[in-house]
């Protein structure tokens, strides 16, 4: 199985890999294999995964799509990455991704952008555009993947595969290169929603190393994500916001999702109109308080300890300017320059402060539909299918506008899923896919896939 993958991921010309090392992989498929042999193996022993390049791994490369990190080793593993490899998976290779997991589209990867399988014009998605292209052409049976504010949906979406980004909290951020802390959370991208249901089971589960990390007592236990996929969905109820279905949102995504939800009332559903009033604030919400974040976050690159340093330099100051400004990609600066200014003095009143308020207003707004009027939240994960390639790379706002359905999930903190639900309409090269998202309350993961395993 490991040679398989690593035969078809080395022949790939979608740039999906940035890092693969068969000599490591086949080691550990022979270490699976003799577990298979000898007893101890479990459902997933012997599996490949690939993991986004955002999660450290001991002996392989580790970038984060930077070339700030472009020679970084880590000396540990991510959490995550530990978990698979104790359940026996072989690590297949390390994911292309938008530096710093900044970005929608893949393009801001230092390393090139990543094709989308289904049509090679068309950008896969970000910021984990090689998690689910690998995923989408079969260069992977599993992959990892890390969501901020969409990063696992909007990519799955626009490749026509499935992922979850767990309740924030549920998956440990040890190891993980932070982006937005208040707002990153890892997860599976796969095939369908019963693969995802069997990787976030090794995923998910309190870790002492993370201290945002969701603690048992709070209900974050090893949980088995299988246990609903095989609940009918009689009686179910859906709700549909209509700030999701407004202007702006292209004719064949909203034909795609419609079919889908037709599909779910077939399967014994209801759907219920509900409204998410703060929705369109979500988007200068975010891009204040994730900068802000980053911004923090990101200074511990400094040419000192680890990453890139300038190779010359008369004084520390200027060793801190070169080795940043060559380190960093221009999104990455860009929400530097955002995250300082909107946390500097004078201003931190103004911009950071009433975007914490209004991320509450929108927790708020979910918490008023679900559970009195709905059981789960259903949608477009974007408004578009995929666009082209270099279509929106020198314009960040069209970029951000593009978050538009994700962003608020993030922000509340809630768990979503992006279903596979059709093609959109009029590709002249190859069809683009489109995602159904499904959201839910915390803690709700094992119902958001079951929902998708009975539609799928
Ligand atoms: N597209 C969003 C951004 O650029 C979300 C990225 C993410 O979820 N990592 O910040």
């Amino acid at each position: 199985l490991t040679r398989h993958f690593l035969a078809r991921a080395g022949a790939s010309d979608l740039n999906a890999f940035l890092h693969i090392d068969p000599a490591q992989s086949l080691a550990q498929a022979a270490a699976a294999d003799a577990r298979l042999a000898n007893g101890g193996a479990g459902p997933l022993t012997g599996i490949p995964i690939a993991h986004k390049d955002i999660f450290v791994t001991r002996g392989w490369r580790s970038t984060a799509g930077s070339n700030m990190l472009a020679n970084y080793t880590s000396p540990f593993d991510a959490t995550v990455v530990e978990r698979f490899g104790a359940a026996g998976m072989v690590t297949l290779g390390k994911l292309n991704c938008d530096e710093f997991a900044m970005g929608s589209a893949n393009e801001n990867s230092a390393f090139g952008a990543v094709k989308n399988p289904w049509d090679r014009l068309a950008v896969p998605g970000g910021s984990s555009g090689g998690s689910a292209a690998a995923i989408a052409a079969g260069l992977a049976p599993a992959a990892t993947a890390t969501d901020t504010g969409g990063s696992i949906r909007q990519p799955a979406a626009f490749c026509g595969v499935t992922g979850i980004k767990p309740t924030y909290g549920r998956v440990s951020r040890y190891g993980m290169i932070a982006f937005a802390s208040s707002l990153d959370q890892g997860g599976p991208i796969a095939r369908s929603a019963e693969d995802c249901a069997m990787l976030l089971g090794e995923m998910a589960g309190f870790d002492a190393r993370d201290s945002t990390c969701l603690t048992a007592e709070q209900g974050n236990v090893r949980e088995d994500f299988t246990r609903d996929l095989n609940v009918p969905l009689t009686g179910l109820r859906i709700g549909v916001p209509k700030e999701y279905f407004g202007e702006g949102l292209a004719a064949d995504v909203e034909q795609a999702v419609r079919a889908a939800l037709d599909e779910f009332v077939k399967l014994g559903a209801t759907l219920v109109d509900i409204t998410l009033p703060k929705t369109a604030l979500s988007i200068p919400v975010y891009y204040i308080i994730a900068p802000a974040e980053a911004s923090s976050n990101l200074s511990r690159f400094d040419g000192v300890r680890y990453g890139h340093r300038a190779a010359e330099y008369k004084d520390l100051s200027e060793m801190y300017r070169k080795s940043r400004a060559e380190g960093f990609g221009p999104e990455v600066q860009r929400r530097i320059m955002v995250g300082t200014y909107v946390l500097c003095h004078g201003y931190y009143d103004a911009y950071y402060l009433q975007a914490q308020k209004i991320r509450r207003l929108i927790a708020d707004d979910f918490q008023a539909a679900l559970g009195e009027k709905c059981d789960v939240i259903m949608g477009p994960v974007a408004p578009t299918v995929a666009w082209d390639l270099g279509a929106k790379s020198n314009d960040p706002v069209a970029n951000y506008l593009a978050d538009i359905f994700t962003l608020s999930t993030s922000l509340a903190g809630l768990p979503g899923m992006s279903v596979p639900c059709g093609f959109g309409q009029g590709a002249v090269n190859g069809r683009r896919p489109v995602g159904l998202q499904i959201i839910g309350n915390y803690f709700s993961e094992a119902k958001l896939l079951g929902i998708a395993h009975q539609y799928q």
